[in-house]
């Protein structure tokens, strides 16, 4: 496809170049024929070509109506033009007529957390993810409890994924250059995560890491007491020192306690 596509910043589009960066992400996802691999904003096909190459079949997401009309004359994709937001995967799943889908994308970064916990519900009909995301992003993603990018992306992801930065990019693999450095992560749901209701680890970690200077006791205790929890937990400790497991331990707590509080 000719690059004649005038970038839209309110897409946030910045488009692969470089040939060896994309020749790097399509190993590091692997594509295999006949596996359902969903592409979130193809763009001018940078990824998009290779992948439909290796696989010969390939859905793709795209919100640009001028892009999903180029996109549209390649018989090997079925193009869903769309806010990805909207898109159930569940569905997409179905009409595949597949257990599990790949889902790959370099991401529009201005949505890219969005997208993330919006995949987070769909986790049960995905195989893996591998994002192109802003390297700030991939850090607090796969951040070890200690260390100062551990915070609530941190825990919610690592409740649902493993996960690993499997890539690093730099702005000029990109036409136009984006402002910051970027990686790719990979992302494999786990086979058995801690049953714990989303709402409720998504409130606990908001309020935990809200003030995440002061010991847990200031931002916790008032929202603990709030819920009726008469649990022990070590409130002595910053929002970052304390595990995933023992947040997720938290959240099963409280749910139990009062299930219909979010
Ligand atoms: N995959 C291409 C590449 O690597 O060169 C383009 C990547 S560009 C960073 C992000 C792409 O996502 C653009 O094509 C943009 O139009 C599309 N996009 C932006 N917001 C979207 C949304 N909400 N839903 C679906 N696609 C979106």
């Amino acid at each position: 496809m000719a690059p004649t596509h005038i970038p839209r910043k309110r897409f946030g589009q910045h488009f692969l170049h470089d040939p060896a960066v994309i020749d790097a992400i399509v190993r590091a996802i692997a594509p295999e024929p006949g596996q359902a691999v969903v592409e979130i904003g193809p763009g001018l096909a940078a990824l998009t070509e290779p992948l439909a190459q290796r696989l010969g079949r390939l859905t793709v997401i795209e919100i640009d109506r001028d892009l999903a009309a180029r996109l549209r004359r390649d018989a090997r994709l079925d193009v869903l033009e769309s806010d990805v937001l909207k898109v159930d995967f569940a569905h997409v799943a179905q009409a595949r007529a597949a257990t599990k889908l790949r889902v790959v994308g370099n991401l529009p970064y201005n949505i890219s957390t969005p997208i993330l916990f919006h995949l987070l519900a769909y986790a049960h009909v995905i195989a893996d993810q591998h994002f192109m995301l802003q390297k700030e992003v991939v850090d607090r993603m796969v951040a070890p409890c200690g260390t100062s990018a551990y915070g609530r992306l941190s825990v919610m992801l690592q409740w649902r994924y493993a996960m690993q930065d499997v890539l690093h990019v730099p702005p000029e693999a990109f036409t136009p250059p984006p402002r910051v450095n970027s990686s790719v992560v990979r992302m494999v749901p786990l086979a058995a995560p801690a049953a714990v209701d989303a709402a409720v680890l998504s409130g606990l970690v908001q309020a935990a890491f809200g003030q995440r200077r002061k010991l847990l006791r200031h931002p916790l205790e008032p929202w603990l007491s709030a819920r009726g929890y008469r649990g022990a937990f070590d409130l002595q400790r910053r929002a970052q020192e304390v595990p995933v497991a023992e947040y997720l331990a938290l959240a099963q707590a409280l749910h139990a306690d009062r299930p219909s509080v979010g």
